[in-house]
Parts: structure tokens; C-alpha cells; sequence
């Protein structure tokens, strides 16, 4: 048997596709000729009809609709001619990955599997949901540690034979029987008091030797636990495996290069757009929030050149921002690359490499400078993956901090891992500084690090009013340097954009250009018939699109005097009246004017020692209850459409909560009936969410 299985991938923002290059490694080390391809190839690299085994790693977007790439494939096998056998000698598994934040959690992976089995597809090894909410490693490693132990069955039984809907759930104890030689590194520790020393036994290859921990370090508890294991770990512990090096830096220090002239992320595409890319000009950026305010909001306005991009309220666009130049100089400085930093370098597959599919990444152009690559193309704050560290502790000469990152990239370590790496988020500098013998080849961090990734923002503003203009609001994104960071920092685009602002937008100097480009949005749109009533719903930043709306129906109806518009509410929430009330006077206008039929917001920090709710409204719900029986009308009787913008973490789930809630005592039904009536609402697109973390 060739041990062949298919291995598809279907991403959005390239997560999907990195875990399912990370089976395919792992596979591929244990024998197994995964066959790799991206949904989007199917019928040109693929034909499932025609596979016995497949194992399918894919994300959900927002709404719990399939990525981009899986649009084609699944209209293929969702056309309700196909008959119910018609995937019957398929086997499969799915790994699907989603964020709990968001309503839907992991709906398209389930879609997936529903769809597999209705057309007569059996699982071999039980699909796994990884949550990002809470760190996908959580699921994703266990999960695929116990794929390698299924495929074993698989490959050791007749495929074409087995017989029955293999739901495992959990792992069968013949597939833990089966369960080997472990690809990766186990190392030996022993506590020694006051030391802990640590022994390599690794099957495969001897990745250190003897090492002594420092256990006197006591510099801050966080940071004396992100370098040294409290409680200390004992006894062996498995680390990944060691990522093969695939990618080769050559200098040419008698070229150049003009930065200018080479494609943005080397020409690859960018996740959900709809245009390519556009230069627009920052023109304008005015703070929207008092300097007490706890979080600081800008509103931008970006020129865009005449007929390169339409756009409609309550569309998004992709911002291709830069990282930071101070953090990537450090960067620099701490890989003792300065001396090369600016010269043109080839970048190749390494000669010989070992790494299976191993390819330049696409977002990286084969000529380039490292200080480019870094601020422009890598995502260089990614929290470290495991395969990451494992790396770096093989470059980290001093045995103590070598011996650390061993056990904080070890599954003994696991729940360290979280507590000190994953959930402060911390990055490769944070890592580098913490650990100062830590100086990896920079070829090696290039091939570790991840693509920076556009951010996407709402418009805050209509067509109608400036067809060349558009508007967006933020909020500076401030992390200090807590929990191990070793450096307090901005949001990457938030704090680049703040920055662009301040410094730029002085008299005479010429204005910036950002890159954007249009997303898809088919779905948070304003009702084509302006009678139909519209309840919108948002907190801080969420009143972005609202705006847009609001300025777009005034638009229209200035434009022509048979206009019928229906009512407008709208629900805000915000800290502080005099701080943080962002666009009050425009607020105040539309209401003022008519545009805006009712105005309410709710103050959470004036209002957070009120005891009477019913006078002073501390969240968006707050208020939605005390209008409960005009909202239920509007949305039930008058078939209003429902908007919620903004925080995904709380306010959407609160606001879904009171909705239920209200709606049940409204019409005197059981919460649950009135869950399904909303589901319904959500189905017919009359409750829509733009929400985001
Ligand atoms: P990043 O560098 O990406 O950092 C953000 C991350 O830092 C957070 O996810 C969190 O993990 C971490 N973090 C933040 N604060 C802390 C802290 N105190 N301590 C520790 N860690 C912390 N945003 C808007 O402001 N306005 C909009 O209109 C808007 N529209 C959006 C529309 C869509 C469809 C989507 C998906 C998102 C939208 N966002 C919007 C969010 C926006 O895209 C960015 O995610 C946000 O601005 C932060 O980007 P950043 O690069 O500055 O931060």
C-alpha cells in the first residue's frame, strides 16, 4: 500500500493552510504521502469522488461561511442532484478551526462534515474543532498527535473494507496500542535542588545535553516564570520536532535595490479582497476622544483616487500596514545582522532541505533586504509556535535559557506554554531579550515567521457625501509591557497609523499613502427599500458603519423629495459622555434633523455606581430592554432589519441575550423558541453582525 492519503486545506487567512502543512510534515515523517492541495484546486489537482481518504483542515469566516477558497468545492458537493452514495468510499476526517467569539462557532467546518456524511462519506478518526479564542494549539496538536495513530489503522486495514461510521470519540484503545516511537524529541529532567538538570534522549536526533536551570532568577514573578519553570517540571519531557531549515539568504552587497518599485508582499493576494490594491492619501486624521479617555480613537480620511474603488456603507477594506521600525531594527540589532540588514539578498530554497513541498513564501519576493521582509511582509509580533521555540533553543547557547525554552515548547510544559507565551502573546523579541544567548541564523527566523496580515476596518462614511473619500475610526491599540513583554507597543496598525498621523500631518510636509483595498461584504448592507425600518446596535468603535449609514439615507433623501426613508434607531455605548462619545455633534445632528428617529446611549463608566438601570443605562442592552416593546414591534411586527456592530468578546453576545430574552417576554414564549426565532431573523439576514476581537 503507498500509504497516500488527500490533504486539503481551506484558508482564508492562511492558518488552515500552515496546520495543514504541519500534518503534512508530520505525516510525511511517519510514512504516510500525504498529497497536499488547496480546496481551491479542485477537479485541476483533485477529484474527491475519487479518494478513499481524506483528512480536511478549514476555517470559518465571520458569518460561519466557507473561505474564499473553499467556495467552489463546496457548491460542488452541496448540488442537491448528487445522490446519497455519492461519496460513499470516502473516509474522512476534519480539523476545523473558528473562534468562539463569534456566533457560528466552527459552523462551516460543521456544514463540511454534515455534508460528508449526507452523501455517504464515514469518518476514520473523529472531527476535531480548535478554538482561537483560546489558542488552537489547545486542540490542533492532540488532534493531529492522534491522526498519525488513525492513519496507522487505516493503513494497516484494508481501507476499501472497513466497515461502519468510524465516529472515535474517544481514541479506541487499539489506536493508542499502535501509538509508537514518538517522532519528536523527549528530553530527561531531573530536579536536583536547587538545579534542575535535563538529559536529551531523543530517538531521532540529540538536540542538547546536560543542563542547569538558574533557579536564583527571581527578576519580577512573570518574567522569573517565563525563564524558569514554576512548579518545575520533572522528569522527561517530548519537545516537537525540530522544523527543517528549507530557505537560503545571499547577499549582494555590491547591488541595489529601489524597496519602491517591488509589489506589495511580492504581488500575493490578500485575504478577502475584491479590488487590488489602491494608494490611497491620508488626508485628514482627527481624535475623536478626549486625552483622558481610556482608549484613544481617531477617525482618518483617506483620498481615493477617482473610479479605483467603489465602495457602500457598511462595506470593510484591508489596510496593509507596516511593523514597527524601532521593533525591527531591534530585531536587527539582537540577530547581529546590521551590517546586511539593508543589502539586496537572494533568498532560495535551501539546498538539500529536508522539508517536504518546501517553497519560498509566496508573500516574500526572491529579491528583497532582510529589514524590508521584516517590516513589511512578516508578521514578526506572532506569538511563538512550539516547532518556533524548539527552534530557537537550538541557537541559544547558554544551557539554562536553552533548557527553558525546551520545556516551555514541551507537551509537559503545555500549560506553561499558554500562560507564559500564547496568552501574553509574546513575540520573537520579546523572546530574544528575555533569552540573550537565544541568536538564531536569520534565514531561520524568516522561514518561521508568518505573513503580516492586512486589517480590515469599516467605513465610516457614505459615498454619497464624497465619492473619493472615505472615513474609518479606531482606537489605538496600547500593550503595555506586563506579563513578560518585554517592550510595551502599539497595535501593529493602529500604533503605524497613529504614528502616520502625528508625524505626517504637519503643514508642508507631503501627505501619506496608505494601501488599501476593498473586502467582500454581501451581507451588512443597508435594506435595498429605505422604508423598511433599521435598528442599529453598536459600542465604541462599532458605531463606525452607522455613520456611514446614517450620512447615506440624508444623502438620498436631500437627493430626491419623494424619498421615503423608514425609522432609524440607534442603540450606543461608550465610557463617558465627555470622553469617549465618539461623533457625538454628527450624532447629535442626525438625530436633530430627523434622519436618526431615536438616539440612546449608554454611559458604562458614568453610570456604573447606579443602582435604577431604567435611569441611567450603563450597556447598549440596558437600554434595548427599557425600549423592549417599541424594539420587539419594530422588529417583529414591522419587519425592521437588526445591526450589531463591534466588540465580538461581549457586547454582541449581551446584546443576542437581551434580544432572546425580550423577544420571549414579548411574545410570551420559552427563551429557546425565541433562540430559534432569531435564528430565523439571522437566516432571513434581518439580525446582521459586523463584529470583530
Ligand atoms: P494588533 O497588532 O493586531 O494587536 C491586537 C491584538 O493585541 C489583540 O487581538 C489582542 O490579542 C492584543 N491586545 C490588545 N490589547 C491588549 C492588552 N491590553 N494586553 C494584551 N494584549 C492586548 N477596528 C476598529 O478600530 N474600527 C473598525 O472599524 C474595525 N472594523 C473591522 C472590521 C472587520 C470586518 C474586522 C475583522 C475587524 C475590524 N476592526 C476594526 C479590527 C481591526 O481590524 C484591528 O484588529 C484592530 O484595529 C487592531 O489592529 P492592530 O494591528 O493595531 O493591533
Amino acid at each position: 500500500m503507498d500509504r497516500r492519503f488527500l490533504l486539503l486545506y481551506g484558508s482564508q487567512t492562511g492558518q488552515s493552510e500552515a496546520v495543514a502543512e504541519e500534518i503534512f510534515e508530520k505525516a510525511y515523517e511517519h510514512g504516510f504521502r500525504p498529497d497536499l492541495h488547496s480546496l481551491s484546486m479542485t477537479e485541476k489537482k483533485f477529484n474527491v469522488e475519487k479518494e478513499n481518504l481524506l483528512v480536511l483542515v478549514i476555517s470559518s469566516t465571520g458569518d460561519g461561511e466557507p473561505p474564499d477558497s473553499a467556495l467552489k468545492f463546496w457548491r460542488r458537493i452541496r448540488k442537491k442532484t448528487l445522490p446519497n452514495n455519492h461519496l460513499s468510499k470516502l473516509r474522512y476526517t476534519i480539523l476545523g478551526l473558528g473562534d468562539s467569539n463569534y456566533s457560528n462557532f466552527c459552523q462551516n467546518p460543521q456544514n463540511f462534515d454534515a455534508r460528508f456524511k449526507e452523501l455517504g462519506a464515514r469518518h476514520f478518526y473523529p472531527t476535531g474543532f480548535a478554538d482561537d479564542a483560546i489558542g488552537l494549539e489547545i486542540v490542533v496538536e492532540p488532534w493531529i498527535d492522534g491522526l498519525m495513530d488513525a492513519l496507522k489503522l487505516q493503513f494497516s486495514e484494508n481501507i476499501e473494507t472497513c466497515s461502519g461510521d468510524a465516529q472515535i470519540s474517544p481514541l479506541p484503545d487499539q489506536i493508542n496500542e499502535i501509538r509508537d516511537e514518538v517522532d519528536s524529541a523527549k528530553i530527561d529532567i531531573k530536579t536536583q535542588q536547587p538545579n534542575i538538570t535535563s538529559k536529551v534522549v531523543s530517538n531521532e536526533e540529540q538536540t542538547g545535553e546536560a543542563k542547569t536551570v538558574d533557579s536564583n532568577n527571581t527578576a519580577g514573578d512573570m518574567v522569573s516564570s517565563l525563564l524558569k519553570s514554576v512548579p518545575p517540571i520533572e522528569g522527561q519531557i517530548v519537545i516537537p520536532a525540530l522544523p527543517h531549515p528549507f530557505l537560503e539568504l545571499e547577499f549582494c552587497e555590491d547591488e541595489s535595490i529601489d524597496l519602491n518599485s517591488l509589489s506589495l508582499q511580492n504581488g500575493a493576494e490578500f485575504p478577502s479582497a475584491t479590488t487590488g490594491v489602491i494608494m490611497a492619501t491620508l488626508v485628514a486624521s482627527t481624535t475623536l476622544t478626549r486625552q483622558d479617555a481610556v482608549k484613544t480613537a481617531l477617525d482618518v480620511q483617506l483620498e481615493i483616487p477617482e473610479s479605483t474603488m467603489t465602495y457602500e456603507p457598511g462595506d470593510s477594506f484591508g489596510i496593509v500596514c507596516k511593523n514597527n521600525d524601532e521593533e525591527v531594527e531591534n530585531i536587527i540589532q539582537r540577530l547581529a545582522v546590521s551590517d546586511v540588514a539593508d543589502c539586496v539578498c537572494y533568498l532560495k530554497l535551501l539546498e538539500g532541505t529536508k522539508k517536504k513541498n518546501a517553497a519560498v513564501p509566496k508573500f516574500l519576493a526572491t529579491r528583497t533586504t532582510i529589514r524590508h521582509m521584516l517590516s513589511t511582509c512578516c508578521d514578526i509580533r506572532t506569538p511563538l509556535k512550539k516547532g518556533f521555540i524548539h527552534m530557537l533553543a537550538e541557537y541559544t547557547t547558554e544551557s539554562s535559557e536553552k533548557a527553558r525554552l525546551q520545556e516551555l515548547c514541551s507537551k509537559q510544559g503545555a500549560s506553561q506554554y499558554t500562560s507564559f507565551i500564547r496568552e501574553p502573546s509574546l513575540s520573537l523579541l520579546d523572546i530574544l531579550l528575555a533569552f540573550p544567548s537565544c541568536c538564531p541564523p536569520i534565514a531561520r527566523v524568516i522561514e518561521q515567521l508568518p505573513r503580516l496580515l492586512p486589517r480590515p476596518y469599516s467605513a465610516s462614511s457614505s459615498p454619497l457625501v464624497s465619492r473619493n473619500h472615505l472615513h474609518f475610526v479606531f482606537n489605538i491599540v496600547e500593550i503595555p509591557s506586563t506579563c513578560g513583554r518585554q517592550y510595551g507597543r502599539k497595535g501593529v496598525c493602529t500604533g503605524w497609523l497613529s504614528e502616520l498621523s502625528s508625524h505626517q500631518l504637519q503643514d508642508g510636509e507631503p501627505k501619506p499613502k496608505i494601501a488599501i483595498y476593498a473586502r467582500k461584504n454581501l451581507r451588512f448592507r443597508l435594506p435595498s427599500d429605505p422604508s423598511v425600518p433599521i435598528i442599529l446596535i453598536g459600542a465604541g468603535t462599532g458605531v463606525a458603519p452607522f455613520i456611514g449609514f446614517l450620512q447615506h439615507r440624508e444623502a438620498e433623501m436631500q437627493a430626491s423629495k419623494d424619498f421615503v426613508c423608514g425609522p432609524i434607531w440607534l442603540f450606543f455605548g461608550c465610557r463617558h459622555k465627555e470622553r469617549d462619545y465618539l461623533y457625538r455633534s454628527e450624532l447629535e445632528r442626525l438625530n436633530s434633523t430627523g434622519i436618526l428617529s431615536k438616539l440612546l446611549v449608554a454611559f458604562s463608566r458614568d453610570n456604573q455606581d447606579a443602582v435604577d438601570k431604567t435611569k441611567s443605562p450603563r450597556y447598549v442592552q440596558d437600554n434595548i430592554r427599557l425600549h423592549s416593546a417599541e424594539v420587539c414591534n419594530l422588529l417583529l411586527e414591522k419587519n425592521a432589519v437588526l445591526y450589531v456592530c463591534g466588540d465580538a468578546r461581549n457586547m454582541s453576545k449581551d446584546v443576542n441575550a437581551m434580544f432572546s430574552n425580550i423577544i420571549s417576554q414579548h411574545l410570551s414564549i420559552s427563551e429557546k423558541e425565541a433562540d430559534s426565532m432569531m435564528m430565523k431573523l439571522r437566516q432571513e439576514g434581518r439580525y446582521l453582525e459586523d463584529i470583530w476581537t
